[in-house]
């Protein structure tokens, strides 16, 4: 079943044209990663998928469980079971991390016709899921993002995901700055979400992360689209030789 489905999408950020006609499906339980030279588009891709304010679309189409996501406000697309990691997660001072988390749920809740939690019942299950994965929970008392560092931030991500369960997971460079035993924590807990049903979407540089979360496609983005597709081999292959061994140019033009 296919689960995302992206056709010729055109995205322009400050009127520069980033996307050029990007192709890309993800059927459910597959997981792909999303590599390419800095500047290539690739967060782009995905806060276009999220509904990013920078983000222009002028062209293409996106389904979601075949329906149209570019249709879909930022709400809508959580509820419907996206989830992105951003390279910069924003800071909103004043809102409350727990409470913040406990709303997102019971949205995606009401609309999954589900009743929603109350504040134990919300606190015994992150109680659960963070125990799971000794994940530290103190961060879900200050304020959403507020002053959290490189890692607290990641680390706040992995309790969203446990909590949200979404669907569709897409991860932008949450490797990057982590030392290994985070890196560890963070693969056990999207490798323990991975059911088989839940896609993966990841855009990484580091081949520790694909070592512990073995992506079923590869691809590379290079001028706006998806120049070119593998297997795991085709990371290594990659890490090996670099991008312009293989024919990916530097330029983002
Ligand atoms: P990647 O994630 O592959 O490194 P990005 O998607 O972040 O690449 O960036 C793609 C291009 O869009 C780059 O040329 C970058 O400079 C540009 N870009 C990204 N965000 C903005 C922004 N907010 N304003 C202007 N240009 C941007
Ligand atoms: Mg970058
Ligand atoms: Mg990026």
């Amino acid at each position: 079943e296919v689960l995302l489905k992206i056709e010729d999408l055109k995205v322009s950020i400050n009127n520069n044209q980033i996307l050029k006609g990007l192709n890309l499906e993800i059927k459910e339980g597959e997981i792909h990663a999303l590599m390419g030279v800095n500047g290539a588009g690739k967060s782009t891709l995905v806060k276009t998928l999220a509904a990013h304010y920078d983000c222009t679309v002028n062209g293409g189409r996106v389904t979601f469980k075949k329906k149209d996501l570019l249709e879909m406000d930022v709400a809508t697309r959580a509820n419907e079971g996206i989830f992105m990691s951003f390279q910069s997660p924003v800071e909103v001072a004043g809102v409350n991390n727990s409470y913040f988390l406990r709303t997102a749920m019971n949205a995606k809740r009401a609309y999954e016709g589900k009743e929603e939690l109350d504040a134990m019942q919300f606190l015994k299950l992150v109680k659960e899921e963070t125990n799971r994965f000794e994940i530290d929970r103190k961060l879900l008392q200050r304020d959403l993002n507020d002053g959290f560092s490189g890692g607290e931030k990641k680390r706040n991500e992995l309790i969203q995901l446990l909590m949200l369960n979404p669907d569709l997971i897409m991860l932008d460079e949450i490797d990057s700055g982590l030392d290994v035993d985070a890196i560890k924590t963070v693969a056990n807990v999207i490798n323990s979400m991975l059911d088989g049903k839940k896609s993966l979407l990841m855009i990484t540089h580091y081949d520790r992360l694909l070592e512990l979360i073995k992506p079923d496609f590869v691809h590379i983005l290079s001028d706006g689209k998806i120049a070119k597709t593998g297997d795991y081999s085709l990371a290594l292959e990659l890490d090996e030789k670099g991008f312009e061994a293989l024919g990916i140019n530097n330029a983002n033009s």
